[in-house]
């Protein structure tokens, strides 16, 4: 069997040139977000004002029954969640879920997500849920077990135990259907991640520039410890044989589709997606070989809001908040 090369010999052996946004990009980019939210706003205040509309109306429908007991099927919740969704749809790619709404329950919150701020505090409080990215640090007690799924040319092998086993039960899945996927760099040790971002100071530094400036420009390239993803061992970079690289281009192999179509149901999110809007949320160009563990019942609940991990986390804070 041929050996794959390995991807970007004259790069750190398993970090991608991941490309942060330039300055002016940010610039550019936070101006036309703040447009956006405030249509956002505006369109999330014209749902609000149809929802109570509705529950108005539904107030009134409901009287002459005077019924304390109706589970009469809540729609309207539904419609006005779903409007939601649609009107965010930042996500490219891998909301496949999306529509499908699950809302059956009866009184469910009027809020974007449907849930209630009991809910949202425990979807806060999982581990698996945990916000790493170059502003927030992994959590210092952050601590979990550690097991091997990389494939035979990764150097980073291994995923939290229950994420690996997730993507050993995904990998199988895939195989069932003739689709191989590969995990070419999972989880980075601290110490390691320290390692690669010293290393890539020390550059910047031998090439003349003071540490402050070197500091800067080697957090655009390799994330410091803790800033970056793969230090919490939920983060799986994937490939496959065809496309052992991790570039844009594994967007177009067979592995990417299987993984748009089902990597949810195993756990995993696709966390970089495609498009202007989503890169403005994560300040991270698009990396389709990305893929976060959240385990199968946040990560339904996350693709069918259709909303980036940074959004999503920030709506669950919201909720949370309002008692
Ligand atoms: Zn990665």
């Amino acid at each position: 069997m041929q050996q794959p090369m390995p991807p970007y010999p004259n790069h750190d052996p398993h970090h991608p040139p991941r490309r942060r946004l330039t300055r002016a990009e940010m610039r550019r980019r936070r101006r036309r977000r703040a447009i956006r939210r405030l249509a956002v706003l505006l369109g999330a205040l014209a749902l609000v004002a149809g929802g109570v509309s509705f529950a108005v109306t539904r107030l009134q429908a409901d009287v002459p029954s005077a019924s304390a007991a109706s589970p009469a099927p809540v729609e309207g919740t539904g419609a006005v969640s779903s409007g939601v969704r649609n009107g965010t749809g930042a996500a490219g790619g891998t909301s496949t879920a999306a529509g499908t709404a699950e809302s059956t329950a009866p009184a469910q919150p009027q809020n974007a997500l449907g849930l209630t701020a009991a809910e949202a505090a425990a979807m806060l409080a999982d581990p698996r849920m945990v916000l790493v990215n170059h502003q927030v640090p992994m959590p210092e007690d952050y601590t979990f077990d550690t097991k091997e799924c990389g494939s035979a040319t990764a150097i980073n092998k291994t995923l939290q135990t229950e994420a690996a086993d997730a993507f050993l039960e995904m990998q199988a899945a895939a195989a069932a259907d003739g689709i191989t996927v590969w995990m070419q760099s999972g989880y980075r040790s601290v110490e390691y991640q320290t390692t690669l971002y010293n290393n890539k100071t020390q550059q910047f530094l031998n090439q003349g520039y003071d540490e402050a400036a070197a500091r800067e420009m080697a957090a655009n390239i390799v994330n410091p410890p803790r800033y970056s993803e793969h230090n919490c061992g939920l983060a799986a970079d994937l490939n496959c044989p065809e496309f052992t690289a991790l570039e844009p281009g594994f967007e177009d192999t067979a592995a990417f589709d299987w993984l748009c179509q089902h990597a949810g149901d195993y756990g995993f999110i696709l966390r970089y997606p495609k498009g202007e809007a989503a890169e403005a949320v994560t300040e991270i160009t698009y990396e389709p070989w990305h893929w976060r563990y959240v385990g199968p019942e946040n990560a339904a609940r996350i693709n069918a809001s259709g909303l980036i991990f940074e959004q999503y986390i920030a709506e669950l804070q919201s909720i949370a908040a309002a008692v």
